[in-house]
């Protein structure tokens, strides 16, 4: 065997274990706290700890990861770009600049041959399967114009670090307020257990929402709007909404379509600390319902021309 053809053999073991071992350890842990749960041994430190980590990095991947990097629904501040993306880093799933490219390559082929992730090769697929095949895009072609971002190398090279602080943060929390078990069982709530939801939630939008659910617009994909996803993912669950006008800074177009990115975003144009905010011009929006109703013409088309 050529040794080129050995090294990539182990390389890829390597990326496996250790793609299994993130996949592996958050599950138990959370079997782990389940059961904690049941026996009424837990704190209410770590449940605060729990949400406030969730909140934050969920954050990072919807509103910076997501909606800013790879959209561009609006201009950030740097230090809103940098905090972002530093708190998309703490949800360990990959480098910014990799997660932009990955999910920029999922709308251009979106379930069709080539999407990373398409529920087509069945759901176990779509939701877990793909991240073992090594399927990231490679960055040269799907974020060409972010290798010459400064913020978003420096983040995505360090990415390793704050993926670990994720975890040193609940950990440390922890033992201040409640010495080593304390430190122990923040690690586990605010370190595992988030860990855990945030993958499963982010994933459930990569499967469930191309499965289950409604569709408001005619897009020549499968992305459907679920409303658990929605809540649990602050909004990114309204993906039909979203595939049919990826820019838009705001995935929840009905009041009742809740939209927790969406508020945080107004919000921050509010304090001034974001700008360029991409609202879909309301006659696009009428027209795509229209067409939507008809089901007479693929609603594509335009909104094709409204991705970055
Ligand atoms: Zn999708
Ligand atoms: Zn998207």
């Amino acid at each position: 065997m050529p040794r080129s053809t050995v090294s990539n053999t182990l390389s890829n073991a390597l990326f496996k274990g250790v793609i299994l071992l993130v996949v592996t350890v958050p599950l138990l842990a959370t079997l782990l706290a389940i059961r904690l749960l049941w026996l009424r041994a837990v704190h209410p430190t770590d449940l605060v700890l729990l949400a406030v980590m969730y909140a934050f990095i969920a954050f990072g991947v919807t509103v910076g990861y997501h909606r800013m990097l790879t959209h561009r629904s609006f201009r950030p501040h740097p230090a809103v770009k940098l905090v972002l993306l530093i708190l998309g880093s703490m949800a360990f799933e990959g480098p910014a600049l990799e997660w932009a490219a990955t999910h920029t390559k999922h709308h251009a082929q979106s379930d069709r041959e080539g999407d990373p992730h398409s529920p087509v090769e069945g759901f176990f697929h779509a939701h877990i399967g793909w991240i073992f095949r090594d399927s990231t895009a490679d960055p040269k072609v799907y974020a060409r114009h972010l290798m010459s971002d400064k913020i978003v190398m420096f983040v995505s090279r360090t990415f390793l670090l704050w993926a670990l602080l994720s975890l040193a943060i609940p950990f440390a929390v922890g033992g201040l307020l409640g010495g080593w078990p304390g430190a122990l069982t923040g690690l586990l709530w605010g370190g595992l257990v988030r860990m855990f939801l945030t993958h499963h939630v982010t994933w459930s939008v990569n499967s469930v929402c191309h499965t289950f659910g409604r569709r408001m617009f005619e897009t020549v994909d499968r992305s459907r709007n679920e409303w658990v996803v929605g809540l649990l993912a602050f909004g990114e669950g309204w993906h039909n909404n979203h595939h049919a006008f990826p820019r838009s800074a705001f995935h929840g177009l009905r009041w009742w379509q809740f939209d927790f990115s969406g508020y945080l975003i107004w919000a921050l144009e509010r304090l001034g600390l974001v700008t360029d905010v991409y609202r879909i011009p309301p006659a696009l929006l009428a027209r795509q319902a229209a067409k939507a109703k008809s089901l007479a013409v693929p609603a594509t088309a335009d909104a094709a021309e409204e991705v970055a």
